[in-house]
């Protein structure tokens, strides 16, 4: 079964890029493999769902280019699929003293990133636009939307079809030889072979990467998991929208906020902590394996002997329900401990380096017959396109 190019997963970030490179050139034989039954299973479908705007990315960084490029596809997308999807937009809320100078640098930020109407707002202003909440200033930002990406990766994967890609789905890639024209990928059911291998494994990159060099990567893959809790159809009322903290500097993807589902309801999180295995969506579940090379990354210890208390907060909102709830009343104290039921859990694949930086940009690295598409965070649902056409583009140099 020889292809032109291999795509390994099928997230939504795996099924932009064949997408882009059949748009690119639809003579191409394009393969995707994917290891679970369906499309989606696990960042894709189950993210909290919301269309960046691109507010917070460094300027000029790749999250930042990809954000804006990926938003105005990923509308244009839905909009020629009919795929539902709402620019409700956001408020940010500072609620303590100290955070007020950060809320200002991040409107800032979101000029410098090209926002335009964002409004700052006094707790009158906060409260006319989500009257139940508490803040002593924040500001809202127009743009931001949700939709639900499972739909929305699989259109993609049904237009890849159409478009003459195929998808295989239950075979997970099990090993890979590089030889100088051509790769071979062995996986649970097939051996395939390719003249370019794209690795879009998301929790499992780093693993694919090391299988296709032969030797392992200098970034490895520590999932976080992010739990979520619902509110109460009776007590949906107490959110319009989306309404975020302001983000810690250190760790911007802490930090429980508001959701508006797309597919209904009110979702409130997630928390951030460590998963004792890469699709560890339960507390109970364990790869000893797994979690042990985690703990052992020289990189993980690193920051966890540096941020061990953030780490311990997030446990313990993990443990502690009424933990969880203290930390969403300081956005909207109406809340109380029973208007919170179990919602699920998402777990991310957060990239770290050795010296114990957790890598924050986009991360794709290139060799002479693979590319691996090794960091993928946020907002990589949003920026799929974005990053799909960067990656095409890459490949097509390789294979023309
Ligand atoms: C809790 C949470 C909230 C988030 N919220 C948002 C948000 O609101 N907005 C936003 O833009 N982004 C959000 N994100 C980020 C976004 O979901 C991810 O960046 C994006 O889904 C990454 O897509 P992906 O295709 O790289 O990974 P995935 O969706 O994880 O896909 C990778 C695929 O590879 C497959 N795979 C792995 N190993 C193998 C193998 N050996 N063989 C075959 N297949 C394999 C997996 O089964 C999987 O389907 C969130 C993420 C999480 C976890």
């Amino acid at each position: 079964m020889q292809k032109d190019v291999i795509i390994v997963g099928g997230g939504i970030v795996g099924l932009a890029t064949a997408l882009k490179l059949l748009e690119g050139n639809p003579n191409l034989d394009i393969q995707v493999i994917e290891k679970e039954s369906e499309l989606a299973r696990h960042q894709t479908g189950n993210n909290s769902g919301v269309i960046h705007s691109g507010l917070y990315y460094k300027p000029g960084s790749l999250k930042a280019r990809n954000c804006i490029n990926g938003y105005n596809q990923l509308i244009d997308f839905c909009k020629t699929h009919n795929i539902p999807f709402e620019l409700c937009g956001k408020v940010v809320v500072a609620t303590e003293e100290k955070e007020l100078p950060l809320l200002n640098n991040l409107f800032e930020r979101g000029r410098q990133n090209g926002l335009e109407g964002l409004r700052m707002l006094d707790p009158a202003g906060l409260r006319e636009i989500e009257p139940h909440v508490n803040g002593l200033a924040g500001f809202f930002v127009p743009q931001t939307g949700i939709v639900d990406y499972k739909v929305v990766a699989q259109k993609y994967g049904e237009l890849i079809r159409a478009k003459g890609g195929s998808i295989a789905l239950g075979e997970r890639v099990v090993k890979i030889r590089t030889e100088q024209s051509v790769v071979t990928v062995e996986t649970t059911k097939s051996t395939w072979k390719t003249r370019l291998l794209v690795n879009c494994a998301g929790l499992y990159s780093d693993k694919v990467a090391g299988m296709a060099s032969g030797e392992a990567l200098d970034v490895k893959i520590i999932p976080f998991r992010g739990e979520y809790y619902k509110l109460r159809p009776d007590r949906e009322s107490l959110v319009r929208n989306l309404i975020y903290p302001v983000p810690d500097p250190n760790f911007p993807f802490l930090g429980v906020h508001f959701t508006r589902m797309m597919r209904g309801g009110v979702e409130a999180g997630p928390n951030a902590v460590l998963a004792f295995s890469r699709e560890g969506y339960r507390k109970s579940d364990i790869r000893l394996g797994e979690l042990t090379e985690s703990l052992a990354w020289p990189g993980f210890r690193k920051v966890a002997s540096k941020y061990w208390r953030t780490g311990l907060g997030e446990m313990y909102r993990s443990f502690s329900k009424a933990a969880f709830t203290k930390a969403l009343q300081k956005l909207i104290p109406d809340i109380r401990e029973e208007d919170l039921v179990e919602g699920g859990a998402g777990v991310r694949a957060q990239a770290c380096d050795r010296t114990g930086g957790l890598v924050d940009d986009f991360l794709i690295l290139e060799e002479a017959r693979v590319i691996n598409v090794c960091n993928a965070p946020s907002p990589a649902a949003t920026s799929s396109l974005s990053i799909g056409e960067s990656v095409a583009g890459i490949a097509l140099k390789k294979i023309n």
